[in-house]
């Protein structure tokens, strides 16, 4: 495949269901690691054609344009039906052909409970394909290659982070990026009250935003969290506070 031998490898990967799910809950922190120089994207596996307004083109039109205020060097979709996602073998074989292309060291997955199938389906896939792409024999034709760290945003998982990305100075860039999806938040919303208003979600993003910030006495913060040990080699420069 040519693309494979067009994309540089990425530091930075983040996997998730529905164009402008990563800027609503890692945007900060993939804008963050681009400002210090590692190479960061996005794979979305929806066009998000279950939206109420806006077709599945413009949301991967809109997604492009959130790539560019996220500071991004790579974003792809892989056009999955919305709402019906399901963890297949065609399904993780699509995604393991991404990641061997853009061969990514640190993969960001949504984390494995939510409320929405989809985003618990996206991390599934995600875990998966991410295992697989290391196996040499699943497909000869491709290099194999294994990210070394996985972990997961668990912004709306009302669980204790594990660790929390300071992104009080990305914030409003994050929030320039999410409003890039003028189908879903713009203010002309045909159904107004049906969907939140610019104001409304600024808001609400904020709020969640603070409240994660705080925990590091940050003024914005996003959640991670990691299923194995971090690593650590200096404990007198660990962040955060515990009194
Ligand atoms: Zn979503």
């Amino acid at each position: 495949m040519k693309e494979q031998e067009t994309v540089s490898p990425l530091d930075v990967l983040a996997i998730a269901a529905h164009p402008d799910d990563v800027e609503q809950t890692c945007g900060g922190t993939l804008i963050r690691m681009a400002e210090r120089g590692y190479r960061t994207g996005v794979l979305d596996l929806t066009a998000g054609d279950m939206g109420t307004r806006g077709t599945p083109d413009t949301r991967i039109e809109e997604a492009a344009a959130a790539a560019g205020r996220l500071l991004l060097a790579w974003r792809g979709n892989l056009r999955f039906p919305d709402a019906r996602l399901e963890n297949t073998l065609a399904a993780r074989m699509s995604v393991v052909a991404k990641i061997r292309e853009v061969r990514p060291h640190v993969v960001i997955l949504p984390y494995w409970t939510a409320r929405h199938p989809d985003h618990y389906r996206a991390s599934e896939i995600g875990f998966e394909a991410c295992f697989l792409s290391g196996l040499r024999k699943l497909d000869e034709r491709s290099e194999p290659h294994r990210p070394r760290k996985i972990l997961y945003s668990s912004v709306y998982a009302n669980v204790t982070p594990s660790f929390v990305v300071d992104i009080s100075a990305q914030f409003e860039r994050r929030m320039v990026a999410l409003l890039s999806y003028q189908s879903q938040y713009g203010a002309s919303a045909e159904a107004a009250g049906l969907f939140p208003a610019e104001d409304e979600i600024r808001e609400r993003l904020a709020a969640i935003a603070r409240f994660y910030g705080n925990l590091i006495g940050a003024r914005y913060g996003e959640p991670f969290v990691v299923k194995d040990a971090l690593r650590v080699d200096d404990i007198v420069a660990l962040g955060g506070r515990s009194l």
